[in-house]
């Protein structure tokens, strides 16, 4: 193993694959670091249409295509007392944008462990430095900026007798790790968990699930249920998976009173009447899996010598099925900036700030959809409105279902990486401190001396600190970088 590396990449799940690919692309000397070997499990099965251009980018979407996974036209929503479809699909904008994105109006459902490994192996073909089993055990900074990492055998690895700690110095850090977020936790001490989103989720795996009748090809199922929801994901080896999610509170409650995970889970099923009649002739074939309080995000994305990629940097909500999305979505950002600064084009500060704002107006705007989605009582107009709200473009009214369309499938996330950001991030942070104070926070007065109002707006402050960043956009042709307007 070098000692040294250009970049170092944490971690080889979307992220992490997805911005080691595209630096090695650029000709960049890239290590990427993952601690499991793999195929490794992974929840994250449903994907925007907006992960195609950018794995058409990496040059891994004809064999993410040949690989036989199940094509994904959008969604289908049985939502409160409303049903509607989620057609991914853009009728009123050209099909490419930018310098030359394509635009697909399909995603995929995939089975994460074949996906991630096929990304990986992508990585290894394009000259990135993939050393799985391996595991960042730490770093060391000189002042705030890392400068390498002490790492060790992990896993089956260390088993073998491989324990020793080695140290590998680097220019600059990718940090990708997921949930495990290296950086944040550790070093940064900046992960905030969202007041609003404390959720807990609990799926499992169907087969002889039937075939849902609605809605667009292979699209998930959302069902909202008394206290929660659930998604369904028709997965290509034939297997179904279905997610509850529920609120924390609630679900720890009904546990403690006696209830079980699986009694909790069945339960929910029953109440409602489309994933019952679906799941009718079908048999839960896995155990019950459970994560909770994964709604998070760090106060910061990016600092000296190091950029937060993925879930290292933030997780909003499986709702809208945006955390593949923002992972690769930031790799992209994350990968053209570094470009820029490695070939001394923009300062890194500069190239820093283009990544922060537009990362977080990403984050935040999807963030918003799911919030208003959770007022789930309003009409479907009112998550079109919102969708309209923040977007960047002019709608007539019989546009906004295309809007909010354009918003949840990530497509306008990637043409706004093309264009520069102008009022957006203002807009975004603005709506979404009016949307995190609720009736009650409203009606204590005056609202600014609450303490979960204050909190909620600390949640958005970084983003509020609005900065110059002097028309910088990303571009992709000839190479992959930052463009001055
Ligand atoms: C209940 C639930 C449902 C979800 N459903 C969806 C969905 O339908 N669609 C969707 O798009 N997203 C979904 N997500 C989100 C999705 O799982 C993540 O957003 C996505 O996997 C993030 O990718 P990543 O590359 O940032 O991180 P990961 O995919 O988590 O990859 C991080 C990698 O870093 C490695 N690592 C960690 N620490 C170290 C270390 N110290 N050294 C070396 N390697 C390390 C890990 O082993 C891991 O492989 C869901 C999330 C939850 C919680």
């Amino acid at each position: 193993m070098d000692q040294s590396t250009q970049v170092l990449v944490i971690g080889g799940g979307p992220a992490g694959s997805t911005a080691a690919t595209l630096l090695a692309r650029e000709g960049f000397d890239v290590t990427l670091m993952e601690k499991e070997v793999f195929p490794r499990y992974h929840i994250g099965e449903s994907l925007l249409a907006s992960c195609v251009p950018i794995l058409e980018l990496i040059g891994v979407r004809e064999k993410v295509e040949a690989y036989g996974f199940q094509v994904k036209r959008g969604g289908y929503f049985y939502w409160g007392n409303e049903e509607w479809d989620l057609a991914f699909g853009n009728k009123f904008q050209e099909r490419t944008f930018g310098d030359g994105f394509a635009e697909y109006d399909y995603g995929f459902q995939v089975v994460r462990e074949n996906f991630d490994q096929l990304l990986l192996e992508h990585a290894k073909s394009q000259g990135v430095k993939v050393r799985e089993g391996v595991e960042v055990k730490r770093l060391i900074f000189d002042g705030d900026r890392p400068r390498s990492a002490i790492w060790s055998p992990a896993g089956q690895n260390a088993q073998n007798g491989g324990t020793q700690e080695q140290e590998i110095s680097f220019d600059f850090l990718i940090d990708a790790s997921g949930r495990a977020g290296v950086m944040t936790t550790r070093y940064l001490h900046a992960r905030r968990h969202h007041q609003s989103f404390k959720n807990i989720a609990a799926w499992g795996y169907w087969r002889g699930a039937k075939k849902l009748s609605v809605g667009p090809e292979g699209g998930i199922l959302i069902c909202s249920v008394a206290d929660g929801w659930f998604w369904g994901i028709p997965l290509h080896d034939g297997r179904y998976s279905v997610g509850l999610i529920n609120h924390r509170d609630t679900f720890n409650a009904k546990r403690k009173e006696g209830a079980s995970t699986d009694q909790l889970y069945h339960e929910a099923i029953r109440e409602c009447s489309v994933l019952t009649d679906l799941l009718a002739p079908a048999e839960l074939v896995t155990p019950l899996r459970v994560e909770q309080d994964y709604s998070y995000t760090s106060e910061r994305f990016v600092g000296p010598g190091y950029f937060l990629a993925g879930d290292a940097a933030c997780f909003l909500d499986p709702l809208l099925s945006t955390g593949v999305h923002l992972a690769t979505y930031s790799a992209l950002l994350a990968a053209a900036s570094l470009s820029s600064i490695l070939r001394s084009e923009v300062d890194e500060k500069e190239a820093g700030e283009v990544y922060e704002q537009t990362y977080r107006q990403a984050y935040l705007r999807l963030l918003l959809i799911v919030a208003s989605l959770y007022r789930r009582y309003d009409g479907q107009d009112s998550y079109f409105w919102q969708a309209q709200r923040l977007t960047l473009h002019d709608c007539s009214a019989e546009d906004l279902k295309q809007a909010f369309i354009n918003v949840a499938s990530g497509i306008e996330d990637l043409r706004d990486s093309q264009a520069t950001l102008d009022f957006a991030l203002d807009a975004a942070s603005q709506a979404a401190t009016k949307e995190f104070r609720t009736k009650e926070d409203l009606n204590s007065t005056p609202p600014e001396d609450n303490e979960l109002v204050q909190a909620r707006m600390q949640f958005f402050h970084s983003a509020m600190m609005r900065r110059d960043i002097r028309g910088l956009y990303v571009v992709t042709k000839p190479q992959l970088g930052l463009a001055r307007q």
